[in-house]
């Protein structure tokens, strides 16, 4: 059917308006606008839906829009910021369904298709269908539904098995179409489980990386069955998603210094004892780190996922405004991979109004610890440990990290001696110019900001 040419031009000028509010979200200042004008994208890409003639089935399709509309709208006025990768996931996993839901119709309804069309509908339906399932089992280990990493015997070998038989079925369905109803079935049980069985040995911390894998699987998803349907709108927006997943995920991996092999297939380990750590770490009180800083002259502050865990931000930047009127020169180092989602910091810090000319990434800022009085460490462990430079037995080795150590002095806000997501002892916390500031990151930060103010 020839769609009218006011639909299929809604349809590009809503592609258009995800391009446009893509380039927006390059960049932390542009970012809020690049949503909404995505968002806009979406709306009309959905209203020129409905004006598509002869379309049946309208109350169902309102009626869907109105309770996707209604949870997505309720869940992301509530979502707290330390649970954005866990919403990710799952609105990234019903994205991956609703493509495969989409073929298992076209699939159902028997009708004939090109061999190419076919080929992409299987396609978008195995890759949809991982993606789905995949992401419910990431949205479940983030969420702490699912607590332990399930590992099968010859799990790698129980994977290449099912992706082979779930490739076999999919090439009969092409070969055989319009295939059984039996076969349908077959297929996308096999698919389904295939997300399952993949995703569930991976530890929770590695999910972000899995979570921007899943959202390029299902761009390429959707932009398959746009093809299927004839629609440019899910055509171009599932190229875009899916390269953005893709270059997301090679960016994580390439931080973090494992290839997407080993985040995939190979639990986090160290492949030995590890270098033995010499020193002790030494405390330090509220007052003596509000003084070392405030008698600074240049100030470098690193956070970490333990500042979005205590929700630390505001008081932080109160700090800073502090700091700085003091005359002291305070600057943010934003590792690629601090906290557990792309950008998390930045995020955090734009959410307390830390102006973006005062955070910068880990290559502008590298050069500068080494003139910095004080690098303040607020609950970053893995981010700034040095044993990532020399310790090659160690699961970070390679990463690169922050020079927090080649500061005058160190000071380390944490709770206590817990390691960070890789479970690795930080060397940094044992030497010699580096002190140790106990307790929760916002109290933390309260109780500097009151000696601070009393130092005037
Ligand atoms: P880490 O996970 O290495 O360390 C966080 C530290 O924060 C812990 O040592 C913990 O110590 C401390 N902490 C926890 N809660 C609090 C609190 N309430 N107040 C104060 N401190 C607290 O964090 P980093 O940001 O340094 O590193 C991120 C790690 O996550 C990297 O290894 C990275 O590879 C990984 N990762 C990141 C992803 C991303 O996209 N950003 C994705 C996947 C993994 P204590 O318990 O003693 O308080």
């Amino acid at each position: 059917m020839t769609l009218p040419i006011y639909v299929q031009g809604a349809w590009y000028l809503g592609a258009l308006l995800f391009i446009f509010g893509l380039k927006g979200m390059g960049s932390p200042a542009s970012a809020r606008k690049g949503i909404v004008i995505a968002g806009y994208g979406m709306l009309l890409a959905i209203a020129a839906t409905f004006l598509i003639p002869g379309l049946q089935n309208l109350a169902l399709m309102a009626l869907a829009l109105v309770v996707g509309g209604a949870v997505a709208w309720i869940s992301g006025k509530k979502v707290k910021m330390t649970d954005m990768p866990q919403m990710v996931a799952i609105y990234n996993g019903m994205g991956g369904g609703a493509a495969a839901a989409i073929a298992a119709i076209e699939f159902a309804k028997g009708d004939a298709h090109s061999v190419v069309t076919t080929i992409l509908a299987v396609l978008g339906a195995l890759i949809g269908a991982v993606s789905f399932t995949g992401s419910c089992v990431a949205w479940a280990k983030l969420q702490g539904v699912l607590k332990k990493a399930h590992r099968l015997p010859a799990q790698n070998a129980v994977n290449v098995v099912l992706a082979l038989v779930a490739v076999g079925l999919g090439a009969a369905m092409v070969v055989l179409a319009p295939a059984q109803p039996e076969l349908i079935f077959g297929f996308f049980a096999i698919a389904l489980v295939l997300g399952l069985i993949v995703t569930l040995p991976i530890g929770g911390a590695d999910m972000p990386v899995v979570i921007s894998l899943f959202n390029a699987f299902t761009g390429l998803a959707v932009g398959f069955e746009g093809y299927v349907l004839g629609n440019p709108a899910l055509i171009i927006a599932g190229i875009v998603v899916g390269a953005a997943g893709t270059l997301l995920t090679q960016l994580m991996a390439k931080a973090m210094n494992r290839p997407l092999s080993n985040i995939l297939f190979t639990p986090m380990v160290a492949s030995g004892p590890g270098e033995a750590i010499s020193g002790s770490m030494k405390e330090v009180g509220a007052i003596d780190a509000a003084a070392m800083m405030r008698y600074a002259s240049k100030v470098i502050i690193v956070p970490g996922y333990g500042m979005a865990v205590a929700h630390a931000q505001h008081k932080v930047w109160e700090m800073t405004a502090l700091l700085e009127e003091a005359g002291v020169e305070v600057k943010f180092a934003i590792h690629p991979v601090a906290g557990r989602m792309p950008g998390h910091m930045n995020v955090l810090l734009a959410e307390a109004g830390v102006p973006y000319d005062k955070i910068f990434d880990l290559e502008e800022i590298n050069g500068e610890f080494g003139q910095a009085d004080v690098a303040l460490i607020i609950g970053a462990n893995d981010v700034v440990n040095p044993t990532a430079r020399t310790d090659k037995s160690s699961p970070i080795y390679g990463m690169p990290i922050l020079n927090a150590d080649m500061a005058q002095n160190v000071i380390v806000i944490k709770r206590g001696k817990g390691t960070g997501y890789s479970g690795v002892e930080n060397a940094l916390f044992y030497t010699d110019n580096c002190r140790m500031l106990y307790g929760d990151a916002q109290p933390m930060a309260g109780e500097i900001i009151q000696q601070l103010k009393a130092m005037g």
